[in-house]
């Protein structure tokens, strides 16, 4: 983008740089602030002298705008400059400054320069992306690794103890999932876990989060609900897993999960605790015959009074 406010002026400057990338010449410095922000250009040439806000106060703008800020920003003036201007150009962020009038190659080289940078940020940009994202997705299913999920898990936690929130974690194991890769193959199973997953991410709500633990095992984190919306939520993904049949090379296919839920309270110090009760709760949930859902709870269900045990000695005093 070119600030410049001096029609013959702006149309040099663009017919210098035009083969270096796509041009557009803007005439003063509000405008200039519109731009920048709606196209998000790669580079702005800036003038100083405009017939708006001066080029200073421009550049000032961009820099302290999260939607501009990151723009490189060459002043490009006919101040007779003093030093003094040319450094308080680079205090407010610019990364160059050309004086008019100028050789056209010397603005060529600096353009070029300024834009090869710039290309090369936004790959590095993409690429720490694609890492980054790799790094929490499990390959297979394309739901979070383990790493990612008791990370999310943790700062759950301390949400919901710092806002008195419901939280409730639940673990999920696939029914005799060996038998199926006995009887299908190891490739059948891979699919039929990727169909798990994809069942899940779709009845889950997009504040929840499934992780792939391990093998055919999947953790589910659900923030600000209660016992009793965990039942609903894994009852319905349960019935929906059981109903879905994969036919593979006329094979039919079909599975059933147990579920393994609790709920997190204060005195869990991090996401090990809760997970231990929910593994009990899943232990039970296969010992009880697979295919179902127990819930394990934080604070054991207090006794009715009558059913305490009495102490010999007490019995007197209650009569
Ligand atoms: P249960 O109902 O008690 O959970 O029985 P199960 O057979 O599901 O449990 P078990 O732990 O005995 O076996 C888990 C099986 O999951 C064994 C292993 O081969 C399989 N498995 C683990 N990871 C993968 C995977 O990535 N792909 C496939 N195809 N199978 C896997
Ligand atoms: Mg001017
Ligand atoms: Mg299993
Ligand atoms: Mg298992």
């Amino acid at each position: 983008m070119i600030v410049e406010d001096i029609r013959v002026m702006a149309k040099l400057l663009q017919s210098t740089v035009c083969d270096l990338a796509e041009v557009r010449a803007v005439a003063s410095g509000e405008e200039a602030l519109r731009t920048a922000a709606d196209l998000q250009p790669s580079l702005i040439l800036l003038d100083i002298v405009l017939p708006d806000i001066d080029g200073f106060e421009v550049c000032k703008r961009l820099k302290a705008d999260d939607a501009t800020k990151d723009i490189p920003i060459i002043i490009v003036t006919g101040l007779h400059t003093e030093t003094e201007d040319e450094t308080s150009g680079f205090a407010l962020g610019a990364v160059d400054y050309i004086l008019k009038p100028f050789e056209r190659e010397i603005v060529r080289a600096r353009v070029k320069t300024q834009l090869e940078l710039v290309r090369g940020r936004r790959e590095l940009e993409a690429a720490n992306k694609e890492l980054a994202y790799l790094a929490a997705v499990d390959p297979l299913t394309k739901c979070f690794n383990r790493r990612y999920f008791m990370n999310t898990a943790e700062s759950e936690i301390a949400r919901m103890k710092r806002h008195g929130t419901n939280l409730t974690v639940a673990m999920l194991d696939i029914d005799r999932f060996k038998s199926i890769n006995d009887r299908f193959g190891h490739e059948v199973g891979d699919l039929a876990l990727s169909n798990v997953a994809e069942i899940c991410e779709h009845t889950l709500r997009r504040e929840d989060t499934l992780g792939r633990l391990g093998g055919e095992e999947f953790g589910i984190i659900l923030p600000a609900t209660a016992q009793e919306g965990a039942m609903e939520v894994l009852n319905r993904l349960k019935t929906l897993i059981s109903h879905q049949v994969s036919m593979l090379d006329g094979e039919t296919v079909s599975l059933t999960v147990s579920v393994g839920l609790t709920d997190v309270c204060d005195q869990d110090a991090s996401i090990d605790d809760a997970l231990r009760r929910a593994d009990k709760a899943l232990y039970t949930a296969k010992k009880l015959g697979r295919n179902r859902i127990v819930f394990e709870p934080s604070v054991p269900a207090a006794l009715p009074p009558s059913s305490f045990p009495m102490h010999p000695s007490q019995e007197g005093e209650h009569r």
